[in-house]
């Protein structure tokens, strides 16, 4: 059957077997035997999570999944969430041939694939006209980025062309590796992992061809242009520059190809893996660049400042008698001027000293050799940052549709953002990267049971309340004015005077003391005590506890860049570092936005996008953490699948009804097993199916009968019913 399934797109034959039919007559005329059969079922598992006997029971999930693994079936449901377990090799499930036997086709008539979640999505906003959006999760390296680019690719061969639409598509692919060359870089857990998170709309116009597009970045990981672990890289775009960059260009930029000679590229000590070709990978964004209509010298002025924070690295200093931080490196100034086409000599005052204005005076103090350093970082990262959403912005201006009056468009929102953080050392980042997983969680029961709700009251059936975890008291925790956790460090950040990650922390004891998801080393019993260090708190996540550092979190909300540094950039003639720099936040008396309070506000508006929008859901696993196939990590797995929040899932999907399907479909599968429906039924497919059941013998707790569908509970029923088939 196995063969079968893979060397005949047949679907009835893919369909049965993968989701529940131990014996059949396959459409193409082959008989199979009820033996083969049901061998078939217990070696590739149910394609739906939902017709599990045992729907509580994690061990069964996961046998479950590590069962079609095996089978390199990577893709199964819950309802209508895809779980797509990262195989770690090419499987030939991609083709286009693949991609045409899943257009138009309804969801249950294949087997489980991101095609079939692409093409739903796509239908319901040609047909019903609604925005729709889909939501992609999992750990770091478990095939975000990956189902992304190829549900992309799967509306460039499938959506209507012409030549418009041609070049906004290339541009739509090509966005990709421009963005993951700066925002990417080699991690111990993914060797391409994404930085930042990403929110991608695609627009479609009234004949559903894809006419534009807008991105929203979210915080990138900025601490990696100065800082990098052991065994990480910096962002690919760096190594690419060196690598592939032409001689010529490289001379222009003062830049040598070994990347050993940079301060920025060899922390972590891996300038080179095997698994990434930077040359070739260069040669892929120039031509990249290039589609998203970059004029010649725009790439110029984009490399000048990648080849700047090489520089900047390798600036250094030395105390003179004073203490007072020198410039020891006066050849990177020079190039730096030239690069950022500011005047040297005041970029050099810049990096060693610093600028209050009080009371309308300026003051001006020395910087000894500890705050020059973290006076250069701060500017390696800033100039990185905002050059990377000036990026955004640039490609988002080559996506833009222009709507030309009275047509309207449609759009169906991508959503790539990492997934829940849980390491050994946690800080600010994943603070902020869990709290946003906890506001999509948020979002996903909520509109879940929503939809679920809906289909109930459309269907005219009684809604039977479903027991869940709500986490809005976690949401709330870390977000509630003036009592959460963002709002007690904001307050610390603004506090003048002697402010600490201590302070800060003391504070957050005295006013969030007794949450039960909040815990510190003063506010835990004796016994739980031991496994929290002073400069430590921990929460107790809906998907586990985490315990967080508060060591740098004032730093890295505040990330403060000096006065006179900021000044220095606002007067730069690189067009894109002075469009990055604005004046105005030179004059501005407001205090620029925290860190955490920006990127609150945007998951705020992300939220609401999300919600106007109709939504799928796509849960990633990473089966193994050595990036191999074949390998099925059980206990890491089970990590996963408690992260992302299957089983509560399951349990909402599966709390009324196991199994939903429109009268006509059920009675076409099943009508042979009763006489009157048999070989035809000439009358409302309702009836026939109310007659069909109750000649076999369904009892009235185990179904019921909406408007246009019915509803099984057990799966067993319906097993019991598929095995009628061929005992007849
Ligand atoms: P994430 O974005 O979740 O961190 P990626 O999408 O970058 O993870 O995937 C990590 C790596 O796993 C990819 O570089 C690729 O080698 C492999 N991978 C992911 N999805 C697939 C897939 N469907 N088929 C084959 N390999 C995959
Ligand atoms: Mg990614």
């Amino acid at each position: 059957i196995y063969l079968l399934c893979r060397n005949f797109p047949c679907r009835q034959l893919s369909h049965l077997v993968h989701i529940s039919s131990p014996c059949f007559t396959g459409a193409n005329g082959i008989r199979l035997t009820m033996e083969s059969a049901l061998t078939a079922r217990d070696r590739v598992g149910v394609q739906d999570f939902v017709l599990l006997e045992n729907f509580t029971s994690e061990a069964a999930f996961i046998e479950n999944l590590r069962k079609r693994f095996k089978e390199n079936l990577i893709y199964t449901y819950i309802g209508s969430v895809l779980v797509s377990v990262n195989p770690y090799k090419e499987l030939e499930i991609y083709s286009k041939q693949n991609m045409e036997r899943y257009r138009g086709v309804s969801f249950y008539e294949v087997s489980p694939h991101l095609y079939a979640i692409a093409d739903n999505s796509y239908r319901s906003l040609r047909t019903e006209r609604k925005d729709q959006c889909i939501l992609i999760s999992g750990e770091s390296g478990a095939g975000k980025t990956e189902a992304t680019k190829k549900i992309l690719q799967y509306y460039a061969v499938t959506c209507p062309a012409s030549q418009q639409v041609e070049t906004v598509k290339d541009r739509l692919l090509q966005s990709n590796p421009v963005l993951e060359a700066f925002g990417n870089a080699k991690t111990l857990r993914n060797d391409n992992s994404s930085r930042f998170g990403k929110y991608m709309d695609v627009q479609f116009d009234y004949r559903g061809a894809p006419v534009g597009g807008h991105i929203l970045n979210y915080l990138l990981e900025k601490s990696r242009v100065v800082h990098q672990n052991h065994g990480e890289r910096n962002f690919h775009i760096f190594y690419q520059l060196l690598e592939g960059g032409e001689e010529d260009l490289l001379r222009r930029l003062g830049l040598e190809k070994n990347p050993q000679q940079y301060h920025y590229l060899v922390k972590g000590h891996c300038a080179r893996v095997s698994s990434i070709n930077d040359k070739n990978d260069w040669k892929i964004v120039r031509r990249a660049l290039s589609v998203i209509s970059f004029k010649d010298n725009e790439v110029e002025d984009l490399l000048s400042i990648v080849a700047s924070v090489l520089h900047l690295g390798n600036v250094q200093f030395a105390a003179d008698e004073q203490g007072n931080a020198q410039v020891t490196t006066e050849n990177q100034i020079k190039y730096l001027a030239r690069l950022l086409a500011v005047e040297g000599s005041v970029l050099r005052d810049a990096l060693i000293h610093k600028k209050i204005i009080a009371k309308g005076e300026e003051l001006i103090s020395p910087l000894n050799l500890e705050q020059a350093a973290y006076a250069r970082d701060a500017l390696a990262k800033a100039i990185y940052g905002r050059t990377f959403s000036w990026l955004v912005n640039k490609v988002n201006k080559s996506l833009a549709y222009e709507f030309p009056g009275w047509r309207s468009t449609t759009v169906l929102g991508l959503l790539d953002i990492y997934g829940f953080e849980v390491f050994q050392h946690n800080s600010f980042e994943q603070f902020c990267i869990n709290y946003c997983n906890e506001k999509l969680q948020q979002l996903f029961i909520e509109l879940t049971l929503k939809s679920e709700q809906e289909e109930y009251e459309a269907e005219g059936i009684a809604w039977e309340p479903v027991q869940y975890f709500n986490n809005k008291i976690i949401c709330d925790l870390v977000e509630e004015k003036f009592k959460g956790i963002i709002s007690i460090l904001d307050e610390e950040c603004l506090r003048p005077g002697d402010a600490t990650d201590t302070t800060f922390l003391e504070k957050l004891e005295e006013t969030v003391k007794n949450h039960p998801h909040f815990l510190t080393h003063k506010l835990a019993d004796q016994k739980t005590r031991k496994s929290l260090g002073r400069e430590e708190f921990r929460l107790l996540h809906y998907a586990g506890e985490v315990t967080y550092s508060v060591a740098g979190f004032l730093d890295k909300n505040n990330d403060l860049l000096f006065r006179n540094l900021k000044e220095t950039m606002c007067n730069s003639e690189n067009p894109i570092i002075n469009q990055c720099f604005d004046r105005t936040e030179l004059t501005d008396k407001k205090r620029p936005e925290t860190a955490a309070t920006q990127f609150k506000n945007s998951l705020s508006k992300l939220m609401e996008i999300l919600m106007s929008k109709e939504p799928s859901y796509i849960r990633c696993i990473k089966p193994n953490d050595a990036k191999q196939a074949d390998r099925f990590d059980e206990v890491l797995i089970r990590h996963q699948v408690k992260y992302l929040g299957l089983m509560e899932n399951l349990r909402v999907r599966r709390a009324g009804f196991a199994y939903r399907r429109k009268y006509e479909v059920f009675l076409q599968r099943y009508k042979s097993l009763c006489p009157e429906t048999w070989p035809t039924w000439d009358g409302r497919p309702h009836d026939g199916v109310a007659v069909l059941v109750k000649h076999l013998g369904y009892k009235q707790e185990e179904y019921k009968m909406g408007r246009t569908k019915i509803f099984i509970r057990f799966p067993k029923t319906l097993f019991a019913t598929e095995d009628a088939l061929e005992v007849r």
